[in-house]
C-alpha cells in the first residue's frame, strides 16, 4: 500500500489512539506529518455515550488538537440510523444522557422507561446503571415488536493497563438472550458508520485508510466497505481470516511509511 495516495486517514479511538485517559504512544508525530502533508483525519469511534463535542474535548485533555467535526462516534448516528431505517419514531433508549439528547434532536420522541408506553424501536447504548429492570422493560418491548438498534456490539471497553470494562455489546447480548430478537448494528463492523465517515471526509472509501485495533470492528468492517486498512496489532499477532493491508504493533513505525513517502 503507498500511502502517498491516500487522501484521509482515519483513526478508531478506544485501543487506538488512547487507552482509557491514556494517550498512546506516537499519536501525535503521526498527526502532525499527516497535517503537514495535507491530508484528511478523521476519528471514528463505536463510542455509543459520547458525541463529536465531548470526545474532541477528551482528545485536546490529552494533547491532541482536534475538533469536533474531525470525531465520528456511533452515538452520532444512532438517531439518523434510527430516522433512515424507520422514520421518526417512538423509542425507547438507554445509554448516557448525551444519547438520549442526541435520539431526540434527530426528531424521535423518547418512550419512558417507567411507563408501560410500546415503543417502535429500542435502542442501546452502553448504560453503566443497567439492571435487571431495564432488561425485562426493553426485552418485552421487542417481545410485543419493537424494532431493536444497538449502538455498537462491542463485548469489551479497553481501558488502563490491559484492563477492561463489560461494553454496550455485552447488555446487547443480555436483551438479545431474553427477547430472542437480535439487533441491527449502527457502528463498526457494519457499513453505516463507516459510509458516514468517507461521506463527512468528502472521499472515496478506496482514497481512505482505517487505523485500527479490531480486526473485526475496524479492519474487517472497513475492508467491505473497499477502504484501506492498517491494523494496531499486539506485538506478536496474527491475522487470520481478514488481511489488513499494513500490520504495525505501534504508531512509530506508521512513522517510518509516512517519512518515506512524504519526503520527497
Ligand atoms: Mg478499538
Amino acid at each position: 500500500m503507498d500511502l502517498r495516495t491516500l487522501a484521509a486517514f482515519i483513526f478508531d479511538l478506544d485501543g487506538c489512539v488512547y487507552a482509557g485517559s491514556t494517550l498512546l504512544p506516537g499519536v501525535n508525530e503521526v498527526l502532525r506529518v499527516l497535517g503537514a502533508a495535507g491530508r484528511r483525519i478523521l476519528f471514528l469511534t463505536n463510542n455509543s455515550r459520547e458525541d463529536g463535542a465531548e470526545l474532541a474535548a477528551k482528545l485536546r485533555r490529552l494533547g491532541v488538537a482536534a475538533d469536533r467535526h474531525e470525531v465520528l462516534s456511533a452515538a452520532e448516528a444512532a438517531g439518523s440510523f434510527v430516522a433512515q431505517r424507520f422514520g421518526a419514531s417512538r423509542v425507547l433508549a438507554v445509554g448516557s444522557p448525551t444519547l438520549l439528547r442526541l435520539l431526540a434532536e434527530a426528531g424521535h420522541t423518547l418512550v419512558p422507561l417507567d411507563a408501560g408506553d410500546q415503543p417502535q424501536v429500542v435502542v442501546m447504548g452502553h448504560d453503566a446503571e443497567f439492571t435487571y429492570r431495564k432488561l425485562a422493560r426493553l426485552a418485552r418491548a421487542l417481545g410485543k415488536g419493537a424494532a431493536f438498534v444497538a449502538v455498537n456490539r462491542d463485548p469489551q471497553l479497553v481501558i488502563e493497563g490491559g484492563e477492561f470494562l463489560p461494553g454496550c455489546g455485552a447488555l446487547v447480548e443480555a436483551v438479545a438472550a431474553a427477547s430472542g430478537v437480535r439487533p441491527e448494528i449502527v457502528g463498526k463492523p457494519q457499513p453505516y458508520l463507516f459510509r458516514a465517515a468517507v461521506a463527512r471526509l468528502g472521499v472515496k472509501p478506496g482514497e481512505a485508510v482505517m487505523v485500527g485495533d479490531s480486526l473485526l470492528a475496524d479492519i474487517q468492517g472497513a475492508q467491505r466497505l473497499g477502504l484501506r486498512t492498517i491494523w494496531l496489532a499486539p506485538p506478536g499477532a496474527q491475522a487470520d481470516v481478514v488481511r489488513p493491508d499494513l500490520t504495525i504493533s505501534a504508531f512509530a513505525e506508521l512513522m517510518a511509511h509516512l517519512g518515506a513517502h512524504t519526503a520527497r
